[in-house]
């Protein structure tokens, strides 16, 4: 019996079927150049270049003078405080679930006499957004119960390093609001975490001034500090 040639297979095991390749009409084929544009073309691509160069310039001397961004620019996150200093953020890590990429880490701490950095039960103790991986949606500051997180206009967020653009709590906390004490101190005598959330608190009182000379005496937050008076829906018991 004679040897039959193996027949090669037209797509080897898988090899993408590609099309045969077919000339275009010559209605849709790019022009042909001339012998003048054959020559220049590989020069032509700095024809944009050369003409804009005599332009004048549209930069806005960045760095040195910054453009304002529109108001509602999505630049890098600030977790908030109350009008007496104490933070908004609850631990609740409602934002660390909403967000698309994974890029929110909050780990979650009880609030004790001696250390209530918020109102009601919860604080976030542990709070890192990784830059590298925010895609600047604004999911996170959606499912924000508290208004806790927000989003400023700041948009240099570059660096040298990988690690330096996990931004860690202390980085993305608000500065303390003018006449307020930092955090922890107890929250405004009769209050709870209801009345913070309505906006009732509106600085700190004289009774979280003294607790704070008796337990952090040297704390910088004091010297400025202005009181205000308590609620009057704490005084009185009002809503709850
Ligand atoms: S802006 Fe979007 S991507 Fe960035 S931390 Fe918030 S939810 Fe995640
Ligand atoms: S920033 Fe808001 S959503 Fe995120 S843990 Fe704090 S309170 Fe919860």
């Amino acid at each position: 019996m004679a040897d039959v040639p193996e027949r090669r297979p037209e797509t080897a095991p898988g090899e993408v079927q590609r099309p045969a390749h077919r000339e275009l009409p010559a209605e849709l084929a790019p022009a042909k150049k001339g012998a003048l544009g054959q020559m220049l073309a590989p020069v032509a691509g700095f024809g944009v270049t050369a003409s804009s160069m005599f332009r004048p310039s549209v930069t806005e001397d960045y760095p040195f003078v910054k453009t304002p961004t529109q108001p509602r620019y999505h630049g890098r996150h600030q977790l908030n405080r109350y009008a007496d200093g104490l933070e908004k953020c609850i631990g609740c890590e409602l934002c660390a679930w909403a967000c698309p990429a994974d890029a929110i880490l909050v780990e979650g701490g009880d609030n004790s006499p001696g250390g209530q950095y918020s109102p009601g039960e919860r604080y976030g103790r542990v709070y890192q957004i990784n830059y590298l991986r925010c895609i600047f949606c604004g999911l996170c500051i959606e499912a924000c119960p508290t208004r806790a997180l927000t989003m400023t206009n700041e948009f240099e967020l570059a660096g040298p390093s990988r690690e330096g653009l996990i931004y860690e709590k202390q980085d993305l906390l608000a500065p303390l609001p003018q006449g307020a004490l930092a955090a922890p101190h107890p929250m405004v005598e009769g209050t709870d975490d209801d009345d913070y959330y309505r906006g009732d608190v509106t600085g700190p009182t004289q009774a979280q001034v003294d607790w704070m000379r008796e337990h952090r005496p040297d704390d910088p937050s004091l010297e400025d500090v202005q009181t205000v008076e308590a609620p009057t829906t704490a005084q009185s018991g009002g809503h709850r």
